[in-house]
């Protein structure tokens, strides 16, 4: 099955991919990068991996993402016998298939030793892993290492500098968003991931709030006001999630058993009635992908023009050679058609009117 991030956008980019490749041209759709910032052991990795639907980023109590990771996810087609063959692949470890998820975990945590030490160093030299799969579209996650105040191990007096500039040599690129991840037992006011988040985009137009950690908030405390941005308003929004606590990692509990216990969290609690739509990875995921239409959105025109002018030029080259160029030209137009449709069909599941949109 797809990964909760991407579910309802990938049909959308591989019909548009299938008909630029019909038209021959070499232009693609772009998909910006998603970052995901905030104060060490917020739950940003927790919330990373969710969305992949996968198990396999260093996750804990104590600083584990020491190396920023570039995650590039890469849709492959499906076994022609209609299995799923999905497999990581590092940059360090060229022509190595890791099938194992779990392989992949060890493999980061041990090319972190490598090159940041044993004893929470931190490095800005970024550790790259792609990987394959059918259910996934091409887009690009950054793993960062959170914002921590006091040095400890090998980290040098200046750490929170170092690895501030490290952050917002990421998220100040215009496109990248930001996944702004505070953690509901600590104070909004306060957070590290809105600052930072604010400096990079300070109008607010590509940073997502995300609150973790509900489900250990002090007693007789909630996260409503936080998430209505009552709180620290946010163009954007918020999206509340609980991911696995430190507990369901030593025990192993899968993502799908974290998911069917954060819905049941906010079913059961009466605070977070009326704010479905805020609450929960899935939400979150689909937050994520209403952005990522909206952004298929803005860059159609460009393309369709992109794609315009190569027909044209296809055609006057065409036409220097005397031959026929009625139905290639006729082709392009019809396909440019299919475009245009397209971008209507947009409009209308970015309004939210129609959730699953048809490809055939
Ligand atoms: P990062 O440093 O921001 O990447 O944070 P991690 O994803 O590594 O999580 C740090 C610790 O917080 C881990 O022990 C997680 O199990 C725990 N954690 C993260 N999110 C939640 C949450 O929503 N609820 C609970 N109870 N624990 C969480
Ligand atoms: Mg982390």
């Amino acid at each position: 099955s797809a990964s909760p991030l991407g579910n309802s956008v990938i049909p959308i980019v591989n019909k548009l991919q299938d008909i630029i490749a019909q038209l021959g041209s070499q232009s693609t759709i772009e998909l910006p990068q998603v970052a995901v910032v905030g104060s060490q052991s917020s739950g940003k990795s927790s919330v990373l991996e969710a969305l992949v639907g996968r198990d396999f980023l260093p996750r804990g109590s104590e600083i584990c993402t020491r190396r920023p990771l570039v995650l590039q996810l890469l849709q492959t087609k499906r076994n022609p016998d209609g299995t799923d063959e999905e497999y990581g692949e590092f940059l360090h470890v060229p022509g190595r298939r890791f099938h194992d998820f779990s392989e992949i975990r060890r493999e980061i945590k041990l090319e972190t030793e490598r090159e940041a030490g044993g004893n929470k160093g931190v490095t800005d030299k970024q550790i790259r892993l792609k990987i394959f799969s059918p259910n996934v579209l091409d887009i690009t996650l950054v793993d960062l290492p959170g914002i921590t105040k006091v040095p400890v191990g090998d980290q040098p007096s200046d750490i929170e500098a170092r690895i501030r500039t490290m952050i917002m040599s990421y998220i100040k690129i215009p496109s990248c968003l930001i996944l702004a991840v505070t953690a509901a037992n600590s104070d909004l006011a306060n957070s590290d991931a809105l600052q930072i988040a604010g400096n990079a985009d300070p109008d607010g137009l590509r940073t997502i709030g995300v609150i973790t950690k509900l489900d250990i908030m002090d007693r007789g405390t909630d996260a409503r006001n936080l998430l209505l941005g009552k709180v620290i308003p946010l163009r954007l929004g918020y999206i509340g999630v609980v991911n696995r606590s430190q507990e369901d990692i030593t025990m192993n509990r899968s993502i799908k058993d974290a998911l069917v216990a954060e819905e049941k969290f906010f079913r059961s609690r009466p605070v977070y009635n009326g704010l479905a739509d805020r609450c929960g990875i899935p939400q979150l995921a689909k937050k994520l992908n209403q952005i990522l239409v909206q952004h298929i959105k803005a860059v159609l025109p460009g393309l369709k023009s992109r794609i315009s002018s190569a027909l044209v030029s296809v055609a006057k080259e065409h036409a220097s050679y005397g031959e026929i160029t009625e139905s290639k030209a006729g082709q392009g137009a019809l396909l440019l058609n299919i475009l245009s449709k397209y971008s209507e069909a947009f409009s209308t599941m970015v309004e939210g009117k129609n959730e699953e949109m048809s490809t055939s």
